[in-house]
């Protein structure tokens, strides 16, 4: 594997980026927005769905929504889990509240829920609010 695609998060196109480019900040080439800058990546329904099908670097979602204190909570040990898997993955968040029909067709029963995608599939999932170091562990254990 030598390239690898990835949805661009603000418009939604496809991206193919050269593995050797992940970890020189590579841009949208239709928007020129980061496409992997060790940053959580604030998914709409359209880039959730686009990245979940679509990206080949895997990629973790996080469901949460504004008025759930767990979520509220780990979303500084998300960005820190997302900032030292730079390259590695992807880390987004889909709020739930905005996005109910998301949430249902996940399978989404209480969050903060974690979902790893790989090339178009969910491949595992992780309940409840975690620290950075859970999450990062989490998803290395899936990598490769
Ligand atoms: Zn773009």
């Amino acid at each position: 594997m030598d390239a690898v695609k990835l949805a661009c998060a603000t418009c939604g196109q496809m991206n193919r980026v050269p593995v050797e480019k992940l970890g020189a900040g590579p841009k949208c080439g239709s928007c020129g927005e980061a496409l992997v800058d060790g940053r959580v990546i604030d998914l709409d329904a359209k880039a959730h769905d686009k990245a979940t099908k679509g990206d080949e670097l895997p990629l973790l979602v996080d469901y949460w929504a504004p008025w759930c204190g767990p979520c509220r909570q780990m979303a500084p040990e998300f960005v820190k889990a997302a900032a030292s898997l730079k390259g590695q993955a992807r880390l987004g968040k889909l709020n739930t509240e905005d996005n109910p029909q998301i949430a249902q067709r996940t399978r989404i029963q209480g969050i903060p829920a974690l979902v790893l995608y790989k090339r178009g599939r969910e491949v595992a999932r992780l309940a409840g609010a975690r620290p950075a170091r859970d999450i990062v562990a989490f998803v290395q254990a899936h990598l490769g």
